[in-house]
């Protein structure tokens, strides 16, 4: 089957209510919105609901960066994935590598708010990735199928088919470095063969997986023309409405 593109920004801890408002609103206008592509923002939690009612009905689609794994409770300072669902969010990153590291999420706890994603109906988009000392060392085949095995423990072939998964190399992410197109793709195929022995080719086969990690216009078609490639997700190139609109251009 043939998997739709997907470019996806990620605005980290960045954008004011009026600013995503000002951004959305230059995007809608663009006319890379036109192409075959599908397009989704994460802005931060406070930014949700007024993009939410902006994209409406639009190409764009959304999503959070982060959610509490229970539906309510006494959790000061969470935010549970059903409060994402109703700003019109139709998808939750998790996994993050800054989530994982900055604030010490284990896979188990990543494994959880994936479960609760799918259970609030939202698609969750998973990052998986080694760090700098693990792909020096030869470590990054080890680390993306452990990770795989550990945050997708027991989901069901129905389960799988709402997630999208992003590789996303930790010592790319900001950085200005790239994985070259080539290591990108060995990769990414080597996470769809591990996806196929888990739950079948068929799904395998139909699976969204991103790369992401210093994409840019400049270097986006490289890594889009990868045969397991279907993506990208994007930090700093999505915080600019023309730089993001370049990107979904290349991939439309
Ligand atoms: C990211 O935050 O997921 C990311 C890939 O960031 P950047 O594009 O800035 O490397």
């Amino acid at each position: 089957m043939t998997r739709r593109r997907l470019i996806a920004g990620n605005w980290k801890m960045h954008k004011t209510p009026d600013e995503t408002e000002a951004f959305i609103r230059a995007l809608l206008g663009d006319d890379a919105l036109s192409g075959n592509v599908d397009v989704l923002l994460f802005p931060p939690f406070t930014s949700l609901e007024r993009a939410g009612r902006l994209v409406g009905e639009t190409k764009i689609a959304l999503g959070a960066q982060d959610a509490h794994p229970a539906p309510e409770g006494a959790f000061t300072g969470g935010v549970s994935c059903g409060m994402i669902a109703a700003c019109g969010c139709s998808f939750l990153l998790v996994g993050h590598s800054e989530r994982r590291t900055v604030f010490g999420e284990s896979d188990e706890l990543v494994h959880r708010k994936l479960r609760a994603a799918l259970a609030a109906d939202l698609r969750p988009v998973l990052c998986i990735g080694e760090s700098l000392d693990e792909h020096e060392a030869g470590e990054t085949r080890a680390k993306v199928t452990f990770q795989l095995a550990a945050d997708l423990a027991g989901l069901t072939e129905e389960d799988i088919r709402h997630v999208v998964i992003a590789y996303e190399p930790i010592w790319a992410i900001g950085t200005g470095k790239t994985a070259t197109p080539q290591a990108a793709q060995e990769t990414i195929h080597l996470i769809r063969r591990t996806l196929a022995s888990h739950f079948g080719e068929g799904v395998a086969g139909d699976l969204r997986i991103l790369y992401g990690g210093s994409v840019k216009p400049k270097n986006a078609v490289s890594l889009l023309e990868q045969e397991d490639i279907d993506g990208a997700l994007i930090g700093g190139a999505s915080l600019s409405a023309e730089s993001f609109a370049q990107i979904i251009a290349l991939a439309g």
